[in-house]
């Protein structure tokens, strides 16, 4: 090992092999130096408590990536003097994160320019580490003593053990004899109960790839399910984009993959958009093998959560199936990542650390040679851009399964017949949906917005009800009364007059959310039973599966939903999609807007017609013309999608070039200005760079907070970092000024 340098001549020497680097949870540039005290024999990865500004923090032993992109580096600070190390003070009793999770955090970090130990911290779900304690039961001493006491407490308590029982839990006794553990401790001291350990059950079953439930694959599946399991079975880095229309048994190939890999002895990964919404995929995956798999997300509590983090580090869980953030579980052997609906923008990570858990998932990947599948029906132009130019392997299944045929989707040119006064659906749409109840079938409206209008205008002077902290309208949920943002959270009763001029009785409604579209609804087809599936109708994940069943159960005639009804549900009875207001996506100068657009509509009317009953999607649109609509109506991703690619392309836009965003934010227009002209002075030039504004944000001001926007642009084969790094390094924000950095930005 070798020696420090020349200012530590004469002190007492420090050979490097005493040094270690520990990373800790804070927005640090880098990791910190220990002493490695020999005895606690030190590894990367091990989870450790350190001293620092006299407080005992938690972090993690570093190692350096030689395999880190340079312009991911940050600059390393200068070696601190060894006199001034302090010791690791303990290793936690937790399982080490694995190399694979270290390179990740590093690239993220890298990437997305955040300092690693926050990336850091979120691989450590903080926490996890908290020590488990060891499970102990109770028994009957097997010789109590003639003159212990028994009082009517411990006489319970006996009661509750019979002689020669299975030891009890802690609580589980004290419960059931009606007593505390300090009951259950005295006894022990008066030696009339002995604590034993006990076994914690397993928390999860190893997956049978050979369940004999397995669903019988069509051939053209089973031809693709074999080219996936190749790829599982090459034990290396590979990306395949599988495609194939909603309903063609995407999701019963893919498990094949996932049987595959846990057949290989390797854990599987499958990513999903809004994992809240999946009881139906966990009831699958349950029948496909037997157990159900461990789920990670963010609501989980901490003792799940631990449960699952010890799972995974342990080998134990062979298949996770959870949101973006199970990215940074210490899997010991990932064979195989699985992302569904790979184009959904919920995959993007917009607070905190902000990065795209599809990209990242590719890393990942990478980084512990796997294979990735990235699963769609309607392909990010990102994907599909890759797989054209031969980076990403690309498997397709034609058709829906069993020869059920694509939905028929038709527009109706709301120009032609406009439904009346504050009113939002069209005779055409109506009928048809008396036609569907009439053959005894489901239908579902679609409307992106939750509530019941989206705008409350004053009649006699105009005056929009605005939010008090965000460039946004208030959203009015008449069921509750309020006026609510649905940026911010700000939430008020709804004026009795015009807060502006005091008119009374002006204030109007403008434009319908779900709520007034069932109201309306309830008014023309008075029979029917309507359910109506939003986030804030439908809280928490047992709601949303209750409704699912119902609509299974044909319990319910007419669903009227937002988003949450385009997720991959199965509604067998389900003929009819009527969309409120296909025009909605595409307002405003996004250049995503219409892949986006496209892609949501077509999910929607993906929910449609199955083998037995074929189904329709009707579009109500001011633009029928539009190619969104066109695409849709001629059911031709491809076509439409090739445009896309050709009004991105010479502008070097994304996926042709790359694109990161500034955000400043400030509690003042000027303290915000002030620093984005700064930035945009300081602007990088050059042929291969652009950068656009300094312009206001598209929400100008978001909880109070006045935000502009910069965007850097860049030929696909340049790297944003160290562009990034060298602009920021020029600029002091001023005080309260933030900047925070988007790579990628899902909208531009
Ligand atoms: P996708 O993910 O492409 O929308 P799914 O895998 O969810 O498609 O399949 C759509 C429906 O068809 C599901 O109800 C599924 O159970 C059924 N299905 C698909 N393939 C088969 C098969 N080989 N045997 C039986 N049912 C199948
Ligand atoms: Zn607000």
């Amino acid at each position: 090992a070798g020696l420090l340098g020349q200012e530590e001549a004469g002190e007492a020497q420090v050979t490097d092999a005493a040094r270690v680097k520990v990373l800790l949870p804070y927005p640090f540039a880098g990791a910190f130096d220990y002493l490695a005290p020999p005895e606690l024999a030190l590894q990367p990865g091990d989870v450790v408590m350190v001293p620092l500004n006299r407080r005992a923090e938690v972090g993690v032993v570093w190692d350096e990536d030689p395999a880190l992109p340079p312009e991911f580096r940050t600059p390393p600070s200068p070696p601190v003097p060894a006199h001034r190390l302090k010791p690791v003070s303990a290793v936690l009793d937790v399982p080490p994160l694995p190399v694979a999770s270290r390179r990740f955090v590093d690239w993220v970090a890298g990437y997305t320019l955040t300092p690693p130990g926050l990336v850091m911290a979120m691989a450590l779900r903080l926490n996890a580490y908290d020590p488990v304690r060891a499970v102990v039961g109770w028994q009957r001493a097997p010789s109590p003593p003639e003159d212990a006491r028994i009082t009517p407490s411990r006489a319970r308590v006996l009661a509750a053990m019979p002689e020669g029982a299975a030891p009890r839990e802690t609580a589980e006794l004290a419960r059931a004899a009606g007593t505390g553990a300090g009951v259950l401790r005295g006894m022990a001291e008066a030696g009339l109960l002995v604590q034993v350990p006990m076994r914690r059950e397993a928390a999860f079953h190893r997956p049978d790839p050979a369940h004999p439930d397995a669903a019988v694959l069509s051939d053209d599946q089973q031809a693709n399910a074999g080219m996936l399991r190749r790829a599982v079975h090459e034990r290396r880095f590979s990306v395949t984009l599988l495609e194939g229309v909603t309903g063609s048994g995407k999701t019963e190939v893919y498990l094949e993959a996932v049987a595959a890999c846990i057949a290989e002895g390797r854990q599987a990964l499958v990513l999903l958009p809004e994992i809240a919404l999946s009881s139906q995929w966990l009831d699958r995956f349950t029948r496909r093998f037997g157990t159900p798999p461990a789920v990670w997300h963010s609501d989980l509590g901490s003792k799940q959560r631990r449960a699952a983090w010890r799972a995974v580090a342990g080998g134990e869980a062979w298949v996770v199936v959870g949101a973006r953030s199970a990215l940074f579980l210490p899997f010991t052997d990932l064979g195989l990542i699985v992302v569904d609906e790979e184009h959904e923008t919920a995959f993007k990570q917009e607070d905190g650390v902000t990065y795209n858990a599809r990209d990242m998932a590719v890393v990942r990947a990478r980084l512990s040679q796997a294979a990735i599948l990235l699963v769609s029906a309607t392909p990010s132009l990102e994907t599909l851009t890759n797989a054209e130019a031969g980076r990403y392997r690309r498997v397709t299944l034609a058709a829906r399964h069993g020869g059920a045929s694509m939905p028929s989707v038709a527009p109706i040119d709301m120009r032609d017949a406009p439904p009346g006064r504050g009113l939002f659906l069209s005779p055409v749409l109506k009928t048809a949906i008396d036609a569907t109840f009439a053959r005894g079938e489901q239908a579902m409206l679609f409307l992106n917005r939750r509530g019941y209008a989206p705008l409350t205008l004053c009649r006699a002077c105009g005056h929009r009800v605005q939010c008090p902290n965000c460039t946004a309208w208030l959203v009015e949920h008449r069921a509750r009364r309020i006026l609510t943002c649905h940026h911010c959270g700000h939430t008020e009763p709804v004026p009795p007059k015009c807060p502006a001029c005091g008119a009374e009785g002006s204030l109007t409604a403008i434009g319908p959310g779900v709520e007034r579209i069932t109201e309306e609804a309830t008014a023309a087809f008075p029979e029917a039973r309507i359910l109506v599936m939003a986030s804030d109708t439908l809280p928490g994940p047992h709601a949303a599966a209750e409704a699912v069943r119902r609509i299974a159960a044909r319990e319910v005639d007419l669903i009227i939903g937002t988003q949450i009804v385009a997720k991959g549900w199965h509604f067998p009875h389900l003929t009819l999609v009527g969309v409120v207001d296909a025009d909605l996506g595409l307002a405003g100068g996004d250049l995503r807007a219409s892949e986006r657009t496209v892609q949501l509509l077509h999910q929607v009317g993906g929910r449609a017609g199955r083998a037995e009953a074929p189904g329709q999607v009707l579009l109500q649109t001011y633009t029928p013309e539009h190619p969104v609509m066109q695409a849709l109506i001629a059911n031709d991703f491809a076509s439409f999608m090739r445009r896309e690619a050709e009004a991105r392309r010479p502008g070097h836009w994304p996926p042709f070039g790359r694109l990161a965003a500034l955000i400043v934010s400030a509690d003042s227009a000027e303290a915000a200005d002030e620093t984005a002209r700064a930035l945009g002075r300081a602007a990088p030039r050059g042929e291969a760079v652009t950068v656009l504004g300094p312009a206001p944000a598209p929400l100008a001001i978001l909880r109070g907070r006045h935000r502009r926007r910069l965007l850097l642009r860049t030929r696909r084969e340049v790297a944003v970092q160290p562009i990034l790094r060298e602009w920021l390094a020029q600029v002091q924000p001023g005080r309260g000024v933030r900047v925070d950095i988007d790579v990628d930005p899902v909208s531009f």
